[in-house]
């Protein structure tokens, strides 16, 4: 790190103190807390993910940050303030619950606060600027505390949210990480790639969820040799709500089924909004199916694709590989 880094690093260490104490020890903080309770997490869980509170008044980090006499380059350069028309700086995050986020070497990197208030005017998650030492595509959340599950396991669990990886950690799985509502980066990918060999994606249940990895399957094949795997959650749940709804052993049976292969995740997706009853969405699945199958560079894993598509429709496995053919020839 340079100085200037440093000198940044030391700063977020200091805010995150803040926070923390805020939420923990403060009159400020009971209603953050009673929030963060009641959807699980227990005092232990808020200590070791470092999460703080960021009151509803707008200058609590500045004037702390006055009595500790920071100097006013590394503030403003920190992105947890904001400029006012006249001038002055205020607090970014108010009546935020905190979520710190650590770069590679486990230092404070940035922060991202969560709205306490359902309102379409305050963004629910709202992440500081990038900094010289904060750069969204290439930070992901939990990869520093992960790290020695990641490479005992060799395997990587990927979810969307912070409240997915502390959900999972509670139920004993702690070998997730999570991007921060940006799409996965190459960046992101070759990190992953260094220290696992197998990716579990466990996104949200939903339809962005699932439109998501169909994305991060694509992304994965192309940059990386990981094997891919993805563990679906069932009923438009994401993982934390399934932990919270169904229990930590339902999670943890869940995550024990080793999740299926990227192709048949895939094939499912493809027929989502299909009706395989009718004969003209019949045929719009299996020429996706095939192109998918066709795509696959596995001659083994070809065959059984197609196999189970010959067995599900009645078609002849024959004339099915003949057609492969075709739709391969067709894309050369
Ligand atoms: P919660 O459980 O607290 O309601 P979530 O994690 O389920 O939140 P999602 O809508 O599923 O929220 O979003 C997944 C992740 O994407 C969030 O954890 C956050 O990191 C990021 N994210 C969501 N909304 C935003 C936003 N408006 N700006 C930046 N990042 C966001
Ligand atoms: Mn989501
Ligand atoms: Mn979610
Ligand atoms: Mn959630």
């Amino acid at each position: 790190y340079t100085p200037n880094q440093s000198s940044l690093i030391d700063l977020y260490e200091k805010a995150a103190e803040l926070f923390s104490h805020v939420l923990l020890n403060t009159k400020l903080g009971e209603n953050a807390l009673s929030y963060l309770k009641q959807r699980g997490l227990s005092e232990k869980e808020i200590k070791d993910f470092n999460i703080g509170f960021a009151a509803p008044e707008q200058d609590l980090l500045l004037s702390f940050f006055k009595e500790h006499k920071i100097d006013d380059k590394t503030m403003a350069e920190s992105g947890l303030f904001i400029e006012t028309s006249e001038h002055e700086l205020r607090d970014r995050f108010f009546n935020r619950i905190i979520f710190p986020i650590k770069d590679s070497n486990g230092k404070i990197v940035a922060f991202s606060g969560r709205s306490l208030v359902k309102d379409p005017n305050h963004p629910k998650y709202l992440n500081s600027p990038e900094t010289s030492i904060f750069n969204k595509g290439k930070v992901l959340y939990n990869f520093f505390q992960a790290r020695s599950e990641i490479i005992q396991s060799k395997t990587v669990i990927l979810y969307e949210g912070f409240m997915d990886v502390i959900a999972a950690h509670r139920a004993n799985v702690k070998n997730g990480i999570a991007t921060m509502g940006t799409s996965l980066t190459e960046d992101h990918i070759n990190a992953i790639n260094r220290v696992a060999d197998r990716v579990i994606i466990c996104f949200d249940g939903d339809e962005p969820g699932q439109r998501a990895i169909a994305r991060a399957i694509e992304l994965f094949r192309n940059d990386s040799n990981l094997q891919i795997s993805v563990v679906f959650i069932p009923d438009n749940l994401d993982p934390d709500e399934f932990v919270k709804q169904r229990g930590v052993e339902s999670f943890q049976s869940l995550m024990k089924q080793t999740g299926e292969s990227s192709t048949s995740f895939l094939l499912k997706y493809d027929r989502m909004g299909l009706n395989l009853a009718n004969e003209n969405d019949q045929l719009e699945y299996l020429k996706k199916a095939l192109a998918r199958i066709g795509g696959l560079k596995d001659a083994l894993e070809q065959d059984l694709y197609l196999n189970q598509l010959s067995d599900e429709f009645g078609i002849d496995k024959g004339d099915l590989k003949d057609q492969l053919r075709e739709s391969v020839a067709d894309r050369l």
